[in-house]
């Protein structure tokens, strides 16, 4: 096996991450109490946050359901790093195909962050394999995400044990995934639920991070360490290690000389 020199400098780590931020785009548009809270859009807020945390760190170009192809056309996500994906009351608006090639763009090694409602998208529950369901309420609750793998970068930066959202629709368990890689976050609710609200896996070589947070009516994308999570989750999922050979393939040439086997 050779090895290229110039791959072993950390110019990779230094290029700028490509992050696509998509979102379905409808309450903004029709709810004014969501847009009084996003009035650009919640996309918007999110690429404005993610720049502002990442600087030239990063270059952030935004998606929304509407446009041709969702606006997730090939030349786009070849051009990702990290895909985001906000969606409530319009999955099964996305088109099938442009969800294969997310998928695709996944296995491939683009990082997924999946927020909140998006926990039912089909991108999501396609790459799970389970109903990706929950329980929910919305009645105003404070939510508690105490902090369960301080290790991970993801939790980077944040302070204390917990950080808490004074108001928030809640989830609660059970939620309707197969076991994540890692739980980083588990919420706890005025109500008395409980929830995994930050949680990754892995997918081919892509990684995935879903961070519940983000409830359209609250202005739950301002929130410092709700900014602070998504910005690590974005970082954590860049397209890192080996070459990724996700087809089967037949080797009928041996490596190296196989030796004469005895039977019985
Ligand atoms: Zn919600």
């Amino acid at each position: 096996m050779t090895i290229d020199p110039s791959a072993w400098t950390l110019g990779a780590a230094m290029n700028p991450i490509r992050v696509t931020i998509w979102n379905e785009f409808i309450h903004e548009k029709s709810k004014p109490e969501v847009q009084a809270i996003y009035p650009q859009g919640i996309h918007v807020a999110l690429s404005d946050a993610v720049e502002r945390h990442l600087g030239d760190a990063v270059e952030v170009c935004t998606a929304t359901l509407d446009e041709p192809q969702h606006g997730l056309t090939d030349e786009l996500l070849e051009g990702t790093d990290v895909l985001t994906w906000w969606g409530h009351v319009a999955h099964d608006r996305v088109e099938d195909d442009v969800v294969q090639r997310v998928q695709q763009r996944v296995l491939e090694g683009m990082g997924l962050i999946v927020l909140h409602s998006g926990h039912a998208s089909k991108i999501f529950r396609r790459l799970l394999g389970t109903s990706c369901m929950l329980r929910w309420r919305e009645a105003d609750e404070r939510e508690r995400l105490w902090i369960v793998d301080p290790s991970h970068p993801i939790t980077e930066g944040l302070q204390g044990d917990y950080f808490e959202l004074p108001r928030a629709e809640m989830y609660g368990e059970f939620f309707d995934i197969p076991a994540p890689d890692e739980l980083v976050l588990i919420s706890w609710f005025e109500g008395g639920e409980v929830f995994r609200s930050g949680c990754t896996f892995r997918r081919g070589k892509g990684k995935i991070f879903y961070f519940r947070p983000g409830h359209e009516a609250y202005p739950i994308y301002h929130d410092e360490n709700v900014q602070r999570v998504i910005v690590n989750g974005i970082r954590w999922a860049v397209p890192s290690g080996a070459e990724y050979f996700g087809t089967g393939r037949n080797i009928p040439q041996a490596l190296s000389p196989i030796g004469k086997k005895r039977r019985g």
